[in-house]
């Protein structure tokens, strides 16, 4: 083995202090989880409705600064119904980042319509406002209907960049340029409860964003989402059309439009509710081990650890480093890998995968060189 490999694994292995398997990113329940979830087997209200939706909700709100916060599923259901709201229609075109989850663009499949990709920043991972700015300008125009894409002839509706790993992108500029054009800026911020930016938190510079708490993210509610706005009359449609869009009744079944079952259960929410009074100690965890890292690949030649971009405060959720090229990567895998110590690539480009082969790219160069040599390494928070 590579004898560097061999010096970060036993530095993994210290910071963990373990000699077991070290996976990328587990759960954390040291807090009220347990008393919660009895209370909601013990009260019977462990769907649909019940105290710790509510509570989920607001306690979301006041951490992140929004005024609405709408919990949701998932947060590929928060995406989709953030996108709907936000008036992306059939056949409209949403302009994302291509290094990015899949979630992003199947959210926008979801409402008939199509991704176009621009590239990111090497130091954020997220959407280049540069790039965006260069397609908007070569390719679009202003008509009555709104932005235009020429080549198409179909309307740009919204643009929907991603706090990458939890590192804010330069979202101010993109807010700026979507006003610019016209076009609603909505942010995936899945990965990046508790990043700040400019010291506003990540999905508050959007008209709205949304959020998961799926196991692996920074906290989690078994399987969860939730969608952050200023805006009252979204979040009451946000909160109808995820609720089957029933008019409240006292016994009546009376619908008013094609809702989703997208409600997050009461039982998942108490999770949630727990966590969210965990979070200040997780992310303290988090950014002690960032530091760590930080100090221990800052003499390392050939690998980069991915520090904080400028004006920001990442949550530090996933550690990334950028190796060599893509043979050290490919090299640096097998090994942390087969030394039980998990590492994982980047995701794959959006637009190579087959169901969005065909839409519209931009240059990729930073996207496809960070492709090539990104790799996630172990970051759980280390609380016993
Ligand atoms: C996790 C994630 C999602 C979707 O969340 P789910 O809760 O798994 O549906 C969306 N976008 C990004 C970037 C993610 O990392």
């Amino acid at each position: 083995m590579d004898k560097r490999h061999q010096d970060i694994i036993s530095f993994i292995r210290n910071l963990y202090q373990t000699t077991e398997f070290i996976p990328l990113h587990e759960p954390k329940f040291f807090g009220n989880e347990k008393a919660y979830v009895i209370d909601c087997i013990d009260s019977t209200f462990v769907s649909s409705v019940g105290k710790y939706v509510d509570r989920f909700e607001q306690e979301m709100a006041k951490y992140t600064g929004a005024r609405y916060a709408v919990a949701t599923v998932n947060g590929t259901a928060a995406l989709h119904i953030a996108l709907k709201l936000a008036g992306v229609n059939q056949d409209d075109e949403v302009i994302t980042q291509s290094l990015s989850f899949v979630a992003t663009c199947n959210a926008i499949s979801y409402c008939g319509a199509k991704p176009v990709f621009v590239d990111v920043d090497r130091a954020t991972l997220g959407m280049s406002p540069d790039s965006l700015h260069f397609f908007l300008s070569t390719n679009t125009i202003q008509a009555s209907g709104g932005c235009i894409n020429k080549t198409t002839g179909r309307k740009i509706s919204a643009v929907v960049p991603m706090h990458t790993f939890g590192l804010p992108c330069r979202v101010d500029e993109i807010a700026n340029i979507c006003e610019e054009f016209g076009i609603t800026l909505i942010e995936d911020t899945a990965e990046s409860l508790g990043s700040y930016y400019k010291g506003k938190h990540t999905g508050t510079i959007g008209k709205l964003a949304a959020f998961s708490f799926n196991g692996n993210k920074t906290i989690t509610t078994g399987g969860g989402g939730m969608i952050i706005t200023d805006d009252e009359t979204l979040a009451k449609r946000a909160k109808h059309i995820t609720t089957t869009a029933k008019q409240p009744h006292p016994y009546e079944f009376i619908h008013d439009e094609i809702g989703y079952n997208y409600r997050l259960p009461n039982i998942n929410a108490a999770l949630g509710c727990a966590q969210m009074e965990s979070l200040p100690r997780l992310l303290e965890s988090k950014r002690s081990i960032a530091r760590e890292y930080a100090k221990f690949f800052s003499a390392s030649k050939n690998i980069a650890f991915i520090s904080e971009p400028a004006q920001s405060e990442p949550n530090h959720w996933l550690n990334a480093l950028i190796l060599e090229d893509k043979q050290a990567r490919d090299v640096f895998l097998k090994e942390l890998n087969e030394a039980g110590v998990m590492s994982r690539p980047i995701w794959r480009l959006m637009n190579e995968l087959p169901m969005f082969k065909a839409c519209q790219a931009s240059d990729l160069t930073n996207a496809k060189w960070l492709e090539e040599r990104v790799v996630n390494i172990p970051s759980s928070a280390r609380i016993q």
